[in-house]
């Protein structure tokens, strides 16, 4: 299969890379891939483990090998011989040159930048280079990734995001106020029959002029925004409170990064998205809203290396208030890198058995799942897998 990443030199792309080359010549383990598990037997007929990559890019580099080197000596977060092993595969992947348009401060902090909008195009000329790009490299088992940086919220327009028609005159008319990046990339994807995930934070095809293009194109797409660590955690202990029937009255989360991930969601308009994902989760499971605190901090030294601190305040019976903490301290691209495959693999298999429209079953993979309101990962689990039996 042929995975498009939006974001191909960012950590997360290039580790899912390492992992898929490697895989693919089964000289790694299938660990951390869900697609794997045997809940899944027979998913590799619809989308085997045997891949290509491509993708968008906007930060400069020479091939993905270049990029993932940059990544390993930054955070040495795999053995350096496994990136040795597949130098020759990933000098071979060079993304193509995306846009970059309405990705806020954060984005333009990461260093030079080659983006279509430095040539001056239009958003029809921009839709076109992408549309083209995609067109090249995609075949009928082609699924795209957003796995790029957090863009700010998008500025909400229902006459432009609230139809088809009106997002296509958005383009034609050229009103950029309106457009981002992650919803040029989702447009050009859809409309070209390619299924879409969304691993990140930003709108993607989550507006409902993109939803309809999905419907009517008969493409499945996915999102939003990657449940990798402490979201995980969260929405896999918190159901224990609702179950004993104990009272939260208050939830602290507090996340510090480094690494590029980190600087750019160091921009307050870029953090934006990512709070509001990973807020929402507990008065989805509760049905009330208790206290709530979640900060994001970038920690430059910690590189990948992401550390949560959760703080959990709850009542018992007779009143009595009681306390748990925990700790998450996890290397960020390798809990996330083989959901960004798991995700398309499941897509494309969506795609094969004429399944379109948003998959809501694979709300399992995000934090803030589109189209549901469930997001306890223990029954995200067994949705997933009752939708696979049934579908398959
Ligand atoms: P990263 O900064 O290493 O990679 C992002 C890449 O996207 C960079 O190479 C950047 O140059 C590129 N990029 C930025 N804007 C772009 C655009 N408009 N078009 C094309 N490329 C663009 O970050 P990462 O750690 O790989 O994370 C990628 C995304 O996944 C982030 O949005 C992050 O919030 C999200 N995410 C990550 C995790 C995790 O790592 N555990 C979990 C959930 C979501």
């Amino acid at each position: 299969m042929k995975i498009w990443y939006v974001g191909a030199y960012g950590i997360v792309s290039t580790t899912a890379m390492v992992g898929g080359v490697l895989i693919e010549r089964n000289e790694l383990t299938r660990t951390g891939l869900v697609s794997e598990l045997p809940h899944f037997e027979g998913i590799g007929r619809y989308a085997p483990l045997k891949f290509e990559f491509g993708g968008h890019e906007i930060r400069k580099a020479e091939n993905a090998y270049d990029a993932t080197f940059q990544h390993w000596e930054a955070n040495r977060h795999f053995e350096g011989h496994l990136l040795e092993k597949v130098r020759d595969e990933l000098e071979k992947i060079r993304a193509q040159t995306g846009t970059a348009i309405n990705c806020g401060s954060g984005v333009q902090a990461l260093g030079e930048l080659e983006t279509l909008e430095s040539e001056n195009l239009t958003l029809s000329q921009i839709v076109e280079r992408l549309d083209q790009d995609l067109r090249k490299f995609s075949d009928g088992d082609t699924v795209m990734i957003n796995s790029a940086s957090t863009e700010p919220l998008l500025n909400y327009s229902q006459q432009y995001h609230g139809s088809l028609d009106g997002f296509e005159k958005m383009i034609e008319d050229d009103v950029r106020e309106h457009a981002s990046a992650s919803i040029l990339y989702a447009y050009v994807a859809l409309k070209n029959g390619i299924p879409y995930g969304n691993f990140t934070p930003s709108a993607g095809s989550s507006i409902p002029a993109l939803k309809e293009l999905a419907i009517e194109k008969k493409v499945p797409h996915a999102g939003n925004d990657g449940k990798t660590g402490e979201t995980l955690v969260k929405t896999t202990l918190a159901p224990m409170f609702a179950y004993r029937n104990l009272r939260v009255l208050g939830w602290m989360s507090y996340n510090i990064l480094g690494d590029l991930d980190g600087l750019v969601l160091s921009h307050s308009e870029n953090r934006e998205s990512k709070v509001i994902s990973k807020d929402r989760v507990l008065e989805k499971v509760y049905g009330y809203s208790p206290f709530s605190i979640t900060q994001i901090e970038y920690f430059p030294s910690l590189v990948d290396n992401k550390t949560a601190f959760d703080f959990i305040h709850f009542e018992g019976f007779l009143g009595t208030k009681m306390k748990f903490y925990f700790i998450w301290d996890a290397i960020d691209a390798i809990v996330a890198a083989p959901l960004t495959i798991d995700i398309a693999r499941f897509l494309l298999f969506a795609k094969k058995k004429g399944e379109h429209g948003v998959i809501k079953e694979l709300g399992f993979f995000f934090k803030s799942p589109m189209d549901t309101d469930n997001v306890n990962t223990h029954s995200q689990f067994e949705e997933l897998v009752r939708w696979f039996e049934e579908t398959m």
